[in-house]
């Protein structure tokens, strides 16, 4: 059955009403459940490539919409297209010169971003795609974010909700009502990326990948080998004639392994800031006086660097993607 058959059923449409709605356009734009929208058509050629085709071509699926104004008989030229008028809306609201929508769903964000994609709008395709970059619900339900976003094949914001998965554990408990968002190929490609990611940002807090703690003279965390009460360990760096030997305290060791154990569940560098893994650091009542004057500064620039490192790291990894 033609996907177009009853978007003709005149007597079904509504109209959109403002600011779609007024008399002389020139175009009416029919959504797929049948809602009308008068649009100009100037507007719409400027924001989209594909409109402008669309609009030069023949008539094949064109009709007069007619409807009565307070002015008589206006006529409109009828372009049917898939998308839902809540889709639609928030669409052309994004190419018109008003305020941008207010995207409250995952779902209506991926189908907004799609068919601006599909459309060739680039400033709404980027307005569109930031709102998600930076909204609360790619936070929260990163999981959720990500199946949608696969289902809808969207790279980049599948890619972007794989990267903000990594900040929760990838635990099934942990999925509850995220999981039916997702389906099986795409939880078993966002599972592998969790574990890559995992292994590798892990895999820095082992001494023998110290490698990325460059020597860099007047860091505070650059620990010379001056002895204090605090027990220190000797680690050496690199190999041959970069060689060379590093003597942080213990009470960076410690923090280390609490990176350690923390990174194996939530792989990013946010875990390596966060308070719960600087905290016994700053409370540790086995440090010398000497280190207690600048451990809080040091811990802070080296996690800071650490999590930096931890990203870069992560950045080298792409989810393999299921569509
Ligand atoms: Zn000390």
């Amino acid at each position: 059955m033609n996907r177009y058959a009853n978007i003709f059923q005149k007597d079904a449409t509504k109209y959109y009403g403002a600011p779609f709605d007024d008399a002389g356009a020139g175009i009416t734009l029919r959504s797929s459940d049948l809602v009308n929208f008068r649009v100009y058509k100037v507007i719409l050629a400027k924001a989209s490539p594909v409109f402008k085709d669309m609009f030069s071509q023949g008539p094949a699926m064109r009709e007069a919409d007619e409807k009565e104004t307070g002015t008589g008989h206006d006529q409109s030229t009828v372009f049917p297209v898939p998308e839902d008028s809540h889709t639609l809306a928030a669409l052309l609201t994004l190419c018109y010169p008003l305020d941008p929508p207010i995207l409250s769903t995952l779902e209506e964000m991926a189908s907004v971003i799609a068919a601006a994609k599909k459309y060739g709008m680039d400033p709404a395709y980027k307005l569109a795609t930031r709102t998600f970059a930076e909204s609360q619900l790619l936070r929260e339900r990163p999981r959720m974010a990500y199946g949608i976003m696969c289902r809808y094949r969207l790279e980049h914001e599948a890619r972007v909700a794989a990267r903000a998965c990594l900040q929760k554990p990838l635990e099934l408990d942990a999925l509850d009502e995220e999981l039916p968002f997702i389906d099986g190929r795409a939880l078993r490609e966002l599972w592998r990326y969790h574990r890559q990611c995992t292994a590798a940002v892990v895999a820095l807090t082992q001494p023998e990948n110290f490698g990325w703690i460059t020597r860099r003279p007047g860091e505070l965390w650059e620990f010379p080998q001056d002895v204090c009460r605090c027990g220190r360990l000797k680690y050496t760096i690199g190999e041959n004639q970069a060689r060379w030997c590093w003597w942080p305290k213990h009470w960076w060791n410690e923090y280390m392994q609490r990176a350690n154990v923390a990174l194996k569940d939530v792989p990013c560098g946010d875990t390596v800031t966060a308070r719960d893994i600087l905290r016994p650091s700053f409370q540790d009542s086995e440090v010398c006086d000497k280190c207690k004057g600048n451990l809080v500064d040091c811990m802070l620039e080296f996690s800071q660097y650490f999590a930096d490192t931890i990203e870069a790291e992560i950045s080298k990894i792409a989810i393999e993607l299921p569509f």
